[in-house]
């Protein structure tokens, strides 16, 4: 390589560029997680070298005990973070300190596309990586020789402008230095003291020894390797602060340590709030799995199963075996086992939260429940029960408050018997639907569903202790149950029974059937579904999903007692022409009700004409009768309907 070439300047990546701007620019708050993020990456670099060790016979030996190093020099305004790690090749130097690496700085890189620069608060729960050190300093410089063979050393520099260099470096044992000369405004960064205290506030749980100033600043024992009865609640606190990245307080943990055919321990917590990529595909596990102290995996995504990916903290077992890869973690069956236990005990402490403190277990049901019930549909780590049990819903009844299967079926109401739900993703209007109205009628709460994922909950939840659930648009809600029916009742009954009847030939390609409903008390019409077949619900999440579904017809239910029914079907008794466009309307009023109007020509069509009739019944004269669609317009008096008969 030529000299010239050598001493070629690069340009950063546009992202990074953008980082940069945005780092040196703006961030004034939490300035102090540079050192943070460059004791975690020397950390990194030191387990990596560690891993690489155990195959590798001609990695480069570390010199002397491995550690972070951290140098304070009071004069020249500079600060070291000096590690053993696995160091870069220049290649490595030029991609992961010239582009988006991965992980915290692309998930913030991110971020910046989505939400703009307004990211001052977040700036310490994503930290920016490396690139955070240009909060602080004018010039930063990586000396860094890595330990595969052959490799040279390279230093690396830059102003955090447009550019830095790549040079050949001096470091000659493996590992790497990283030097900031300190801005103007951060010369308070340059004490020993100072820099003392961040370590123990944001690095104290490092597993390597972090010295400043060569005296240890961390703590010497792994927190899951230590007797619970030793710790305070503070100590996970802060152990979960460095192990999630969160700034807030966890919302519960555990912390087991089992010595069965299987050996492990370990450090589990629930976040209060969801991590906001959790709905990602791509989404990755922060759990760590360690073996005997030595980190294996930072997203050890086959801990737990998929509906407990929230959670964080560390797993260390002596029985999984270090060179094993993510794929075949997988299928090992130490790593079964644990997931096992590990599912069921996180579970249960959930279970035992919301017991014992409904509220904040309400809150977490909110951020994470909807992630919780995709473990019912796939039940792969049969906990149904349990889950079951965890289940919340708004319901009929509870004015927005959450409730349990379990609190509705202990409030049942005489001649009820089963749990009753509703499914409809129109969250804002579940509670008014027209098919509650008989079911508030009785009294029988019912279960307001308005997640995508609750179609699957009630698939596979058919019955809680011994109850069946049903739908309230489908499931068959029984009148026998009212024995001595009132005879005005019955006599409309009576009345509809042609109407329906004749309704049902009018109406078949539309729908499936026409009946007289007992689910309903102010509406006159409703569309239900067929029992057994695919739910309207269902269809409508699965076609916003693009997704083709073979939609089936629905049942329309009409309302005996209503006045509009009584008048239609005593004037289908009494062999009245152009009934039709009412019929037709009361379709039209069923789908309108649910938010869904196939026709919405049609309806136009059919209102209009009937507006025109009832302005011409008004005396309002001839405003609207030479529009075009009063042609179609019905040959019934309008003033008739809807008048009591
Ligand atoms: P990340 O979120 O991946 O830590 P950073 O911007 O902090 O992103 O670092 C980018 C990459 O640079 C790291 O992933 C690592 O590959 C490399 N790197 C940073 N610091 C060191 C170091 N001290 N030793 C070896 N490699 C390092």
């Amino acid at each position: 390589m030529s000299a010239t070439e050598s001493q070629e300047q690069h340009r950063f990546e546009a992202d990074v560029r953008q980082i940069l701007h945005l780092v040196t620019h703006s961030l004034y708050s939490d300035r102090e997680i540079f050192i943070r993020e460059l004791v975690s990456n020397a950390s990194d670099a030191l387990d990596r070298a560690r891993f690489l060790s155990l195959s590798n016979d001609d990695l480069l030996a570390a010199d002397g005990d491995p550690s972070v190093r951290i140098f304070v020099d009071e004069e020249a305004k500079t600060i070291t973070i000096s590690d053993d790690g696995i160091g870069l090749t220049r290649e490595q130097a030029a991609e992961h300190l010239g582009t988006i690496a991965k992980s915290g700085t692309k998930a913030f890189a991110q971020m910046l596309k989505e939400k703009g620069t307004d990211t001052e608060g977040l700036i310490g729960q994503f930290g920016v990586g490396f690139y955070s050190a240009f909060m602080v300093a004018d010039k930063v410089t990586v000396q860094s020789l890595s330990g595969l063979s052959g490799s040279e050393a390279i230093v690396w520099e830059s102003d955090g402008g447009e550019a830095y260099t790549l040079l050949p470096g001096e470091r000659t044992t493996r590992g790497t230095d990283v030097t900031l000369h300190l801005r103007d405004d951060s010369h308070d960064f340059c004490s020993i003291d100072k820099v003392k205290e961040i370590v123990q506030k944001h690095s104290d749980f490092v597993s390597w020894p972090v010295l400043v100033d060569g005296e240890r600043a961390n703590q010497e024992q792994a927190l899951w390797t230590r007797n619970p009865a030793e710790l305070e609640d503070d100590d996970y606190i802060q152990f979960y602060k460095h192990v999630s990245g969160d700034w807030q307080d966890p919302l519960t943990w555990l912390h087991v340590k089992i010595e069965g055919n299987i050996q492990f321990s370990a450090v589990l917590f629930v976040p209060r709030k969801r991590p906001w990529e959790l709905d990602r595909l791509d989404f990755k596990v922060g759990l760590k799995l360690y073996q005997k102290r030595v980190k294996i995996l930072d997203h050890a995504d086959a801990l737990v199963p998929r509906f407990l990916r929230f959670v964080t903290g560390v797993v260390d077992s002596p029985d999984v075996d270090l060179n094993v890869s993510r794929e075949i973690l997988q299928q090992t069956g130490a790593v079964k086992a644990i997931r096992k236990q590990l599912t069921k005990r996180v579970l249960k402490k959930l279970r035992s939260l919301s017991r014992e403190d409904a509220e904040a277990f309400n809150g977490f049901w909110g951020e994470m429940g909807h992630i919780l019930k995709e473990g019912l549909h796939e039940d792969s780590e049969n906990v149904k029960d349990l889950l079951t049990e965890l289940l919340r819903y708004p319901t009929t009844k509870s004015d927005g408050e959450l409730r349990s299967l379990a609190d509705v079926k202990k409030d049942f109401v005489e001649k009820q018997d089963a749990i009753w739900y509703f499914t409809s993703v129109d969250k804002e209007r579940i509670g008014e639907a027209p098919v509650l109205e008989g079911f508030k009628k009785r009294d029988f709460e019912v279960l307001l569903m308005s997640d995508p994922v609750d179609e699957w909950v009630v698939m596979s939840v058919k019955d809680f202790d011994g109850t069946e659930l049903k739908s309230a648009i489908s499931g068959d809600l029984d009148d026998e149950a009212e024995e001595e029916e009132d005879p005005i009742a019955k006599a409309a009954k009576e009345q509809a029974l042609p109407l329906v009847t004749w309704m049902k030939g009018l109406l078949e390609s539309d729908v499936a059937e026409v009946r007289l409903s007992n689910r309903l008390t102010s509406s006159p019409s409703v569309l239900v579904d067929q029992e057994g077949a695919m739910g309207s619900n269902l269809e409508r999440i699965l076609k916003a999903a693009n997704q083709d579904v073979f939609a089936s017809k629905r049942v329309l239910e009409v309302n005996p007692e209503h006045p509009m029914v009584k008048t239609l079907a005593r004037l289908n008794n009494e062999g009245a022409p152009g009934l039709e466009p009412f019929a037709r309307l009361l379709l039209d009023h069923a789908a309108i009700a649910e938010g869904r109007l196939d026709d919405p020509k049609g309806f136009a069509t059919r209102l209009q004409a009937l507006m025109s009739r009832a302005a011409e019944g008004m005396g309002g004269g001839g405003a609207v009768t030479d529009a075009p669609a009063s042609e179609a317009a019905p040959e019934v008096d309008v003033e008739i309907l809807g008048e009591d008969s």
